[in-house]
Formats: C-alpha cells, sequence, structure tokens
C-alpha cells in the first residue's frame, strides 16, 4: 500500500508521496496546484467546498467560511453551520478529505495510510485533535510527525551525509516557529522548539488590508466601504496578492473600486515592512530566545539556517536573520514539509510492519515495500533508515498552593521541561501535603500553555487530574514524590506516591475534552455525508 504525506497547514496544505524515481513529490490537487488554501465553505447543506473557491468568498459568506481552523486544533471549539454542529476535527477532516480525494484521483490509487504533520510546539491535545481529524476523514493515520522534522528529512534527502546542525525558521500563515536539529546520518534529533501559533502571513495580510482601506477611505471621507464583505473581500486578496508581489517587486499599485468611487493605492516595500515591522520584531525574539535555549544545550553554530513557510519568502526575514549573523537559506519554502512527510510516512510504514511481525530485521519487509513501490531496494533502504527523536513540546507540572503573606495562591510547579528528549523520566519531585489532617491529596496535571514556562494558572491548562484516598490524617506537609514520563509518542504518565504510607496514583493522561470514539464515529458519518469539493 502506498503511503502519504499531508502537511495540514493553517492557510495551505499540501499532498506528496514517494514517486517511481524515489524521490518525493507533490500531488498536484484538483485545480492544478501545488498547494490548497485550508478553507471550508459550506455551500449548502449537503454541498462543501474546499479550497481557492471557498477562499474566494471567505470575506462576502463570512458565516458560511472556516479559515485558520487549526488556531483552534485541541481547544474545546464548535461551530454551527447550517443546522450541522462543527468542531475543529470535523473541519479538518473536511480539508483531508478533499487533499486525499484529490490526490488519489491524481495517482490513481486510494490515499488511506497517511502521516500528518503538525508544528512542533503542539501540545498532547493539539496532537490528538490532528489525529482525530485524520480518523474523521476516514484515513489511516500512520503517524503525527513535526513540521520542522519533516523539513529537515526533506532536507537530508537532497543533502546527505556527515552531521549537520540546522536552525529551522518556519513562518507560514497562521504560525511562527523555531526549531534547532541535527542530523546524523542514523538519526534525527530534535534539540529545542519555540513558536507563537497565532504569527503568521495572515497577520501580515490584515496590516496591509487595514492600510488600503485608510487609504480608500481618506480618499473618499463618506464612504461606508467598510461595511461592504464584497469590498472587505476584495481588499483581503489583493492584500495577499501585493504582499506575495512585494516580495519581488519595490512597489506595487492597488486598485480600489466601491460604488462609483475609485482609488489607486501604492504601496512600496518599505511601505509594507514599516507596517508589518512589530510582527517580523516577534519572530526575531523568538528567535532569539531559540538561539539562547541551543547555547544552553552547547550548539552556538549553524550548518544551514532553513527557511520554509511561505512568508519566510519575504525579503525582510532574510535581512532580519542576517541582523543576528545568521545566514539564512531558503529551502523549498512551501513544499519541503509536505515532501518531508512523505518520506516519514515510509519509514512509519516499514517500522509499523516490521512491529507487526514482531522481527528486528526488516530486510523482507523493506523488499517488500520497495516491491510495491517499484523501487530499488537500496533506495528505500537510504529513505528509510533514519530514526527519528524529538523533545517534550511544552512544560507539564502539577498545581501546588502558595502562601504569600498569609494569602493563597495557587500556582504551577513545573517537573517535565520543555525541550527535554524523547522518552523522556523525570527524577521524582518531593512536594507537600498542604492542610493538617489531609485523608486524600488530589493531584492536578497541568500543561503550559503559552510560549514560555510561567507558574501562573492563567498561562498553564488543566489536562488530568487524580486523588489518592483513604489515607491516615496526615501531619501537614507530608512528603509526596511525583515523577513524569513521556513516551516517544508523546504518551504522558504521572505517578504520586505518597511516601508515609506508600500509597501511589498512576494518571495515564487522556486528553480533557477531545472527542470519544462515539463523536469521532458520528463525525465520520457526518462528514462522509458531505459532497465535498474543490
Ligand atoms: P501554513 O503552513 O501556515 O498554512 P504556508 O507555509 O503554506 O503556511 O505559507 C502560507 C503563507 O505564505 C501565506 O500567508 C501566504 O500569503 C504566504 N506567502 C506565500 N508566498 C509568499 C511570497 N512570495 N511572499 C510573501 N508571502 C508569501
Ligand atoms: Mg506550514
Amino acid at each position: 500500500m502506498a503511503t502519504f504525506g499531508i502537511d495540514l497547514g493553517t492557510t495551505y496544505s499540501c499532498v506528496a508521496h514517494i514517486d517511481d524515481t524515489g524521490r518525493p513529490a507533490i500531488i498536484k490537487n484538483r485545480p492544478g496546484d501545488d498547494t490548497t488554501p485550508s478553507v471550508v465553505y459550506f455551500e449548502s447543506p449537503e454541498n462543501v467546498v474546499v479550497g481557492k473557491e471557498a477562499k474566494a468568498v471567505a470575506k462576502i459568506q463570512p458565516d458560511l467560511v472556516v479559515s485558520l481552523i487549526k488556531r483552534q486544533m485541541g481547544k474545546s471549539f464548535e461551530i454551527t453551520v447550517h443546522g450541522q454542529t462543527h468542531t475543529p476535527e470535523s473541519i479538518s477532516a473536511l480539508i483531508l478529505r478533499e487533499l486525499a480525494d484529490a490526490a488519489a484521483e491524481n495517482v490513481g490509487e486510494p490515499v488511506t495510510d497517511v502521516v500528518i504533520t503538525v508544528p512542533a510546539y503542539f501540545g498532547v491535545a493539539e496532537r490528538n485533535a490532528t489525529r482525530r481529524a485524520g480518523e474523521i476523514a476516514g484515513l489511516n493515520v500512520l503517524s503525527i510527525v513535526d513540521e520542522p522534522v519533516a523539513a529537515a528529512l526533506h532536507y537530508d534527502a537532497i543533502n546527505a551525509g556527515g552531521t549537520k546542525t540546522l536552525f529551522v525558521y518556519d513562518l507560514g500563515g497562521g504560525t511562527f516557529d523555531t526549531t534547532v536539529i541535527k542530523v546524523s546520518p542514523e538519526e534525527i534529533q530534535v534539540v529545542c522548539t519555540d513558536g507563537d501559533h497565532h504569527l503568521g502571513g495572515a497577520d501580515w495580510d490584515d496590516r496591509l488590508a487595514e492600510y488600503l482601506l485608510e487609504q480608500f477611505q481618506a480618499e473618499h471621507p463618506e464612504t461606508e466601504a467598510a461595511d461592504d464583505e464584497e469590498f472587505l473581500q476584495s481588499l483581503a486578496a489583493g492584500a495577499e496578492d501585493i504582499k506575495k508581489q512585494l516580495s519581488r517587486m519595490q512597489s506595487r499599485r492597488f486598485n480600489a473600486r466601491f460604488g462609483g468611487d475609485t482609488s489607486q493605492i501604492e504601496v512600496s516595500r518599505e511601505k509594507f515592512e514599516e507596517l508589518t515591522s512589530e510582527l517580523l520584531e516577534r519572530t526575531v525574539t523568538i528567535t532569539q530566545r531559540t538561539l539562547r535555549t541551543a547555547a544552553e544545550r552547547g550548539i552556538t553554530e549553524f550548518d544551514d539556517v532553513l527557511l520554509v513557510g511561505g512568508s519566510s519568502r519575504m525579503p525582510a526575514v532574510t535581512a532580519a536573520l542576517e541582523s543576528l549573523g545568521l545566514k539564512p537559506r531558503m529551502h523549498d519554502p512551501d513544499l519541503a514539509v509536505a515532501k518531508g512527510a512523505a518520506r516519514y510516512a515510509l519509514i512509519e510504514s516499514i517500522k509499523i510492519r516490521s512491529d507487526e511481525d514482531g522481527g528486528e530485521a526488516p530486510a523482507e519487509v523493506v523488499e517488500e515495500i520497495a516491491a510495491q513501490l517499484d523501487l530499488p531496494v537500496e533506495k528505500v533502504r537510504a529513505l528509510a533508515g533514519k530514526r527519528v527523536a524529538t523533545v517534550v513540546p511544552r512544560a507539564f507540572g502539577v498545581k501546588v498552593i502558595n502562601r504569600v503573606g498569609g494569602r493563597e495562591q495557587y500556582t504551577i510547579e513545573h517537573v517535565l521541561r520543555a525541550n527535554t528528549p524523547l522518552p523522556a523520566e523525570t527524577e521524582p519531585q518531593r512536594f507537600g501535603t498542604a492542610y493538617p489532617n489531609q485523608v486524600e491529596i488530589s493531584v492536578e496535571i497541568w500543561e503550559q500553555s503559552g510560549s514560555v514556562e510561567s507558574e501562573a494558572l492563567e498561562d498553564n491548562e488543566h489536562i488530568a487530574e487524580g486523588v489518592i484516598s483513604g489515607l491516615p490524617p496526615l501531619p501537614e506537609n507530608s512528603p509526596i514524590d511525583i515523577s513524569f514520563q513521556m513516551a516517544a509518542d508523546g504518551l504522558l504518565t504521572v505517578h504520586a506516591l505518597e511516601l508515609r504510607t506508600r500509597k501511589d496514583l498512576r494518571i495515564e493522561v487522556q486528553i480533557k475534552g477531545g472527542l470519544t470514539d462515539e463523536q469521532v464515529s458520528a463525525a465520520r458519518n457526518a462528514v462522509a455525508r458531505y459532497n465535498v469539493s474543490a
């Protein structure tokens, strides 16, 4: 069975596979493009349109079009369209459905076994939601892989040999992340990662669209253009076009027309960069933070600084990184992630079949897959012979009570730190009971939700809890040891031990607010009933 890599992006998505020459290749969508806007238009109760036609009506039919859904992944978020309630998972499933159907049509075989990419800093809930979206779309999700890892896998495929340290700067349409990765002949290893999931090209578009509107209003003070959806759609589309053109040209003109009023608005690259400098500065701050984290781990030199994500084409990005002393270079910004995911899908399919056979010697498996793909065995072995090692994406901890000047205050004490290599197991950390005569101890597990570790409750998300009960009345501050364990696939287990009675508690973290199996199968039926097209 062939395998496919899917880059399910915030603004654009893309599918790739290993072609019959053994190279990762993009599979074009129905309109013949490499990438598909991640936009869903609920045209009627039965009919769903995904892609550029949907994007073209996003501002005209705001109640029927869903964009940037990836920003909601892993959150409890619902939207009702034509009386049908949707979740981030089911909307993402509609995008995946269209991507898979179009790819299947194009390559002439079913698209079932897939790997889907996620930003490296996605937490447990977002990863789980992404996997669920694949299941709802009727796909067999072999694995979820980090986008920068996929980009590095693709880099490795075209720059094979030696050990390299890479800095990946990924500025997409809706998200930004930075990752330091070591690539060796045997392994791809994430060293550290950081990012902001509310920062991307769409924000640059918004700034420019606002400017265009202001300029239009300045010329036509009486205009009611700001209330007109069609006009706002033309500004949004125009802003993105102009932005892209300004990556190559110094100046562009936008023709705005509303009612009888027209304006020709000139936008220079300089003006555009001035309007958006604060956004770029945010990526620089995160880049510097990542460089510091890498330095703490002994990495101060990079063999390559890879720019991925469509927005890294903006010349200001290269200039900003150069001013930090880095030497960035463009790495197939729109397609590298999908291509690397295609390679990872091959690696995973071999791993899964090797595990199923229970055997250590994957030679027959490799041969079998090579035969199925009609590729030389050495080629498959070369593409698939790579281990992938990642890190804990965000910190995990427990809720504790602090007494400050007689006041009680809850804070989060992190035990498993972000960027610890996976699989990870912490030393037991000592905590104490909060009150005299406690007969039970409740343990709450929280995950860092902001992009930096913080002990404030609002910067963390409650993800699980458990109770050790039936204890004899314990004196205040009786010791409890808590340790965290995270498997390579991100499954988190927490162990708490009350030292006096040696009563303990093991929590396998199930995602709070995630969809149940029943909800997934109901959503799968609902999604299957739609007629999805591009
Ligand atoms: P994501 O994976 O977050 O959806 P992509 O990596 O596909 O994002 O990048 C899409 C973003 O890149 C969009 O905001 C798009 O406008 C922007 N983009 C694409 N080409 C260019 C270009 N030439 N110059 C500037 N921005 C671009
Ligand atoms: Mg992307």
